[in-house]
């Protein structure tokens, strides 16, 4: 084992703990409360496309977030999808996105049958790169009358996709700055940043709209699950309909005026949602406690880095992220092995899309950032449950 390796493992234990068992990267936080809620909604009997607590998270969801709208569907990409069709995304369009994303944000492009264009990341705050990306597009767009389009492809370049990787914000304000300039859409890839915030707006709102996941793996989870948020009253409307196999104006006919989707979330999973969403507040507590303990011992060992969150914003801090310097895929390879190895189930981060062979002929702008990060990135153990409840 190596000395980085050594200080990481030391660093873990001093912070969490020894690891007599598997240390999961996240694990969702469930009690009593979502035993109640589920075992209410079983009793009621609406556990599928129609009942209430479909509508209670939407509410809850809407005061959360700040955003006027929320629409609750299947899952965190079924979002993505939708809200990359209000964005009016088509085929054979492209859609910029950070190669640096889990693979749902270019799966949903490809649903639209567009093109996912790769932009880089910082390697520091992990999320899109906007100084170069607008100096990219400065020799890339052709402004004309059908809209912003590729020199290159000759394609529309319809939308930009940012991620708020780790729930560290992009830099919205930047973006969506660019945005304007070239006439691009901005949807957000809020999967992972539910309770972060850039000054006191939740994100997911800056842009035409926002997609947030409630997977098992995320802060708060549904089982499975995810929701658009919009300001935008058409366009929830626009999402609802589609969302719910675009049926027309009865609860008795079967009447659909376009092809609409399935994607509607089960009563089910929203009744654990309605009791996830209640504990948002503490889970978030408990990570920031996590997450100034790992400070405080990794801030002692030189060849590493926490990310930081820019001054600016609020992160939910729902993994937190360790940046090894001067590292390698092998050094990383390694310092993964041996923390796995003693129980501390650490991961690197995605494999960026441009090295995935469905997406490598994509086009793409230098992705130095991106596999800078894919490089240098580990993600530690993050789960609430880490420490103790205040
Ligand atoms: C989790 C996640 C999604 C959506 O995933 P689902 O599993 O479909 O809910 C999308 N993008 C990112 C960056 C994610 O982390």
């Amino acid at each position: 084992m190596t000395d980085i390796s050594i200080k990481i493992i030391d660093a873990l234990k001093e912070s969490i703990g020894a690891a007599s068992e598997p240390v999961s990267l996240h694990e969702p936080y469930i009690d009593s409360t979502d035993n109640n809620f589920v075992e209410e909604c079983l009793k009621s009997g609406w556990v599928s496309s129609v009942g209430s607590y479909v509508n209670e998270f939407e509410h809850l969801l809407e005061k959360k977030t700040g955003a006027k709208y929320a629409i609750a569907v299947g899952t965190g990409t079924a979002a993505l999808h939708t809200a990359l069709i209000l964005a009016g995304v088509k085929a054979g369009e492209e859609v910029l996105v950070p190669s640096l994303t889990f693979v749902a944000s270019a799966n949903a492009i490809s649903y639209c049958q567009a093109i996912p264009h790769f932009v880089d990341s910082d390697p520091d705050r992990l999320c899109v790169d906007p100084e170069s990306l607008e100096s990219y597009l400065e020799h890339k767009i052709l402004d004309t009358k059908n809209g912003p389009i590729n020199k290159d492809t000759g394609r529309i370049v319809r939308a930009l996709l940012p991620v708020h990787v780790l729930g560290i914000p992009a830099d919205m304000n930047y973006l969506l700055k660019i945005a304007e300039r070239f006439k691009i859409t901005v949807v957000e890839d809020a999967a992972e940043s539910l309770g972060s915030f850039i000054g006191d707006t939740h994100t997911g709102n800056f842009g035409l709209a926002g997609a947030l996941s409630f997977n098992g793996n995320k802060i708060i989870t549904t089982g499975g699950g995810g929701a658009i948020i919009t300001n935008n009253g058409d366009l929830a409307e626009q999402a609802k309909h589609i969302t719910t196999t675009a049926r027309v104006d009865s609860d008795i006919y079967f009447t659909h005026d376009q092809v609409g989707f399935n994607y509607r979330m089960p009563n089910l999973n929203a009744a654990l949602g309605c009791s996830q969403i209640k504990k948002l507040d503490k889970l978030i507590r408990q990570k920031n406690k996590l997450r100034d303990i790992y400070k405080n011992y990794f801030s002692k060992i030189n060849e590493v880095q926490l990310v930081k969150t820019p001054s600016e914003c609020v992160s939910n801090n729902w993994l937190n992220g360790l940046l090894i310097r001067n590292s390698s895929i092998q050094i990383r390879n390694e310092i993964i092995k041996a923390t796995n190895s003693r129980n501390y189930m650490t991961r690197p981060a995605w494999t960026p899309m441009h090295y995935l062979n469905m997406y490598k002929k994509c086009p793409r702008m230098s992705l130095t950032g991106a596999e800078k990060i894919y490089e240098s990135l580990i993600c530690l153990p993050s789960s609430a449950k880490l420490v103790q409840p205040e």
